[in-house]
């Protein structure tokens, strides 16, 4: 049996943010237990500000969202609502008492949002958790942690455990094994002997990873200023080979892309998923070499993307971006430069530069090249006008001559491939 154990006055509440207090209340308002978990209890507790806070309670996802009334039942991983406030997205997550929603994660069953005769406890819910430090409940009222699986030890130690066995809970849930490796990249939590056992010896389950499930870890794990050092920790535990098969873990333009991302994270800057996608596998595209031919470049850039969707469900939004962002690498190189205006204007301008400056960085592209794209973004619009017209191409008289034939697009590929 788990031995409870209740620390008081270990959180500062002040670094709870005012609505997510409010959501906390309006449960507990309306007879249901409501406390904080998971990341956001880790993270006060290690000195660093949460990403997010999740909620966990007793209330079913249908009473949660009578309570709020633009809540979405989301239905990933557990019975979780979405619950919008002023410092973005808070996950409410009812107490479970069972792994029956483990199977299929991205489909609740009726009973499991309405009945709530499905609804577990705090001693029950713990134990479904991935990770000791993970599973500290915190209660914002009375300042009190309860910790029934030495989380707090842990955290003292800076180690992360498995809660139970770690070779039966990555059976359970083969992206436990990205998780663990995610939590040492984003903390200076070390893994416990076992644990780091375990991955070296489980590695294999993550032939089971669920696409739909690891697209959006990766989103997660990517995008929140340590993915270099995810990424390293996936070279060195051999994660690479299940999850990007075709990237070498030394591929410079690969890490200048991951560097850049953390680097933007730390500016404040957006960041994208589908930028890294492009950097990951611009070689791949660009040895098809096509190029001035529209429909010839999406079909190799779709043919490419199939790569990663083997493993990866990539969203319609993820392919045209990166498709986009390769298509726009030709367009800024060409001189003479055709149309620079529009290409100016294009929606993924941006991401085609940064794109074609790393590469130009890695002597992938011309270095001048993409210096004057950096100038022309810096200058008076009169002055791009005059950047413009020297590097457009001469107007030449229509000649009478017939050209030849265009190839079709299938016959661009069939050739290049
Ligand atoms: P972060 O701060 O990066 O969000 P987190 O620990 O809060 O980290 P989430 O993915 O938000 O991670 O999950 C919230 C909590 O839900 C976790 O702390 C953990 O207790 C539990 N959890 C999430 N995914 C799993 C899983 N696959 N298996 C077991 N428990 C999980
Ligand atoms: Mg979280």
């Amino acid at each position: 049996m788990p031995k409870l154990k209740r620390h008081k006055n270990l959180i500062d509440t002040a670094q709870i943010p005012n609505s997510v207090r409010r959501i906390v209340q309006k449960l507990l308002d309306n007879g249901y237990d409501a406390k904080l978990v998971g990341g956001c209890v880790r993270d006060l507790l290690l000195g660093t500000k949460p990403k997010d806070f999740d909620v966990v309670t007793s209330a079913t996802p249908l009473q949660v969202k009578r309570i709020f009334k633009h809540a979405q039942i989301i239905g990933r991983r557990f019975r979780i609502v979405h619950v919008k406030s002023e410092i973005g997205v808070v996950e409410i997550s009812t107490y479970r008492k069972t792994g029956i929603d483990r199977k299929d994660p991205a489909t609740p069953t009726r009973s499991l949002v309405r009945s709530p005769k499905q609804v577990g406890t705090m001693k029950k819910d713990h134990l479904l958790r991935d990770f000791t430090v993970n599973a500290l409940y915190f209660d914002i009222k009375r300042n009190v942690i309860f910790d029934y699986v030495g989380g707090l030890r842990d955290l003292k130690y800076r180690q992360l455990r498995c809660i139970g066995d770690p070779e039966t809970r990555f059976h359970e849930d083969c992206h436990r094994l990205l998780r663990a490796l995610r939590f040492v990249s984003k903390t200076d939590l070390k893994l416990t002997e076992e644990l780091d056992r375990s991955l070296h010896s489980q590695r294999d389950l993550l032939q089971h990873l669920e696409p739909h499930r690891l697209s959006y870890d990766l989103e997660k794990m990517l995008l929140h200023g340590y993915a270099r050092a995810l990424f390293r920790n996936f070279a060195k535990y051999k994660f690479l080979a299940y999850i990007f098969p075709e990237i070498e873990s030394n591929n410079a333009l690969t890490l200048a892309a991951l560097k850049n991302t953390d680097q933007r994270v730390k500016r404040g800057k957006p960041v994208r998923f589908a930028f890294l996608l492009a950097a990951f596998y611009w070689h791949h595209y660009r040895d098809l070499n096509i190029r001035n031919d529209r429909e010839a470049e999406i079909l190799a850039a779709k043919k490419v993307l199939e790569i990663p969707s083997q493993r990866i469900a990539l969203r319609a939004d993820v392919r045209d971006f990166v498709i986009e962002t390769w298509r726009l690498q030709a367009k800024l190189e060409n001189r003479p430069l055709r149309n620079g205006k529009q290409v100016l204007q294009r929606k993924r301008f941006r991401a085609g530069y940064d794109l074609l400056c790393m590469r130009a960085n890695l002597s992938d592209a011309n270095q001048e090249i993409a210096s004057w794209w950096t100038k022309i973004q810096e200058v008076p619009e009169t002055e791009q006008e005059q950047m413009l017209k020297e590097v457009s191409p001469v107007r030449k008289r229509k000649s009478k001559r017939r050209r030849k034939p265009r190839r079709t697009s299938q016959q661009v590929i069939a050739a290049s491939s």
